[in-house]
């Protein structure tokens, strides 16, 4: 059975990079030898990353001053990573969620944090609206999309200073005014590639700035300096990546992918929003993500929860259980995933209500 895939990540990835992806690992570019088993120096694996770092430029329209790394360690990696090249003396965070809160807490350990709002007090159910930048933090930083709660700022916040984003889960889902940035960051597994690889786009001049010595590996300006082949870099998801970005560009580029996922998103929040059984769980809709999308069973139907889980199951609909802290579910729209697996889930939805 055809199985629609929510999971919020690692999650849904096109046919066409998985297609591509299981050529190259039997045979890589004509070359007779698994792209898992060449050598990363190579030309032709060289010619992978030279194309997929202009695929990310070319789409994002990324303008000149900006370099585009292929990293290792996850975007949480980037929590520690930020402040120690970016911090001197002072930054602003806003917290949003469970990944806001880690990247602030790291970002202690280097200097003063300014946490201009937070939605704790409501478990990240909605996005803070007024807050303040001080004019003398070294940066702002924010997640644009909170992958757990299901809350994102489809906007480039106005602020007095420069700015850097967590886009793990909506990076290529609308335009950003890279600018107002010196930095963005986004782990592969949700919307690029496999788990394994973290898109960084740094500015090269806000580089170097900063009084402590770096560790060799966590400085910037080694990876920009070595093409992001100071070491190893993870061959497969960046072979995947590229895959995944000449699918994007193939489709017509961000315009398109963002026509795509206001669609699909508009479709699952209007059957929340028409059902008396469910109701989601954002307070504010100007603030639902269109990537992840959270809803809970209002409560005379709560116990019938994990049967609905179970109802879907049997359609070939997975993951989308909310996550632990969360509860309910969340089905996660992610760009490769086609209109067709909404209109399944939603016809899953309007079936169970109908049955109880
Ligand atoms: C998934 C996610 C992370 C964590 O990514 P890792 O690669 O597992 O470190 C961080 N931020 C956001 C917004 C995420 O969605």
């Amino acid at each position: 059975m055809k199985k629609h895939n929510f999971y919020a990540g690692p999650s849904i990835l096109s046919e066409y990079t998985i297609k591509n992806t299981a050529e190259a690992i039997l045979n890589f570019a004509d070359t007779g030898l698994s792209v898992l088993e060449v050598s990363h120096r190579s030309k032709e694996f060289q010619a992978v990353i030279d194309e997929a770092s202009a695929l990310v430029k070319e789409i994002l329209d990324i303008p000149e001053g900006f370099s585009v790394l292929w990293l290792g360690g996850g975007a949480s990696m980037q929590f520690c990573m930020i402040p120690y090249n970016f911090l001197n003396t002072k930054a602003s965070y806003l917290d949003t969620g469970t990944w806001a809160s880690n990247a602030i807490k790291e970002a202690r350990l280097f200097g003063d944090v300014d946490v201009v709002a937070s939605s704790k007090d409501a478990n990240y159910t909605y996005i803070p609206k007024d807050w303040t930048v001080a004019k003398d933090s070294n940066y702002f930083h924010y997640t644009s999309n909170n992958t757990i709660y299901g809350t994102e700022m489809r906007f480039d916040p106005e602020v007095p200073v420069p700015m850097i984003a967590d886009m793990s889960s909506d990076i290529f889902s609308r335009p950003v005014d890279f600018s107002k940035y010196i930095a963005v960051y986004a782990g592969a597994q949700k919307n690029l590639a496999p788990a394994g690889v973290t898109l960084v786009i740094v500015r090269d001049e806000a580089l170097g700035h900063v009084e402590r010595q770096i560790p060799t590996m966590l400085d910037y300006r080694t990876h920009v300096k070595k093409g992001s082949m100071f070491n190893t870099p993870p061959v497969l998801p960046i072979y995947s990546a590229l895959m995944t970005l000449r699918y994007y560009k193939e489709l017509g580029g961000l315009k398109e992918l963002e026509r795509r996922d206001l669609e699909k998103a508009a479709l699952l929040y209007d059957a929340i929003d028409s059902s008396r059984m469910f109701r989601g769980t954002v307070t504010d809709t100007a603030d639902r993500s269109i990537m992840n999308v959270c809803f809970v069973m209002t409560p005379e139907y709560t116990e019938l929860e994990k049967s609905f889980v179970d109802f879907c199951a049997e359609r070939g609909i997975v993951g989308i259980k909310g996550h632990r802290s969360v509860g309910g579910f969340r089905a996660s729209l992610y760009n490769a995933m086609p209109i067709e697996s909404v209109k399944v889930l939603v016809e899953a939805m309007k079936d169970f209500e109908n049955k109880h």
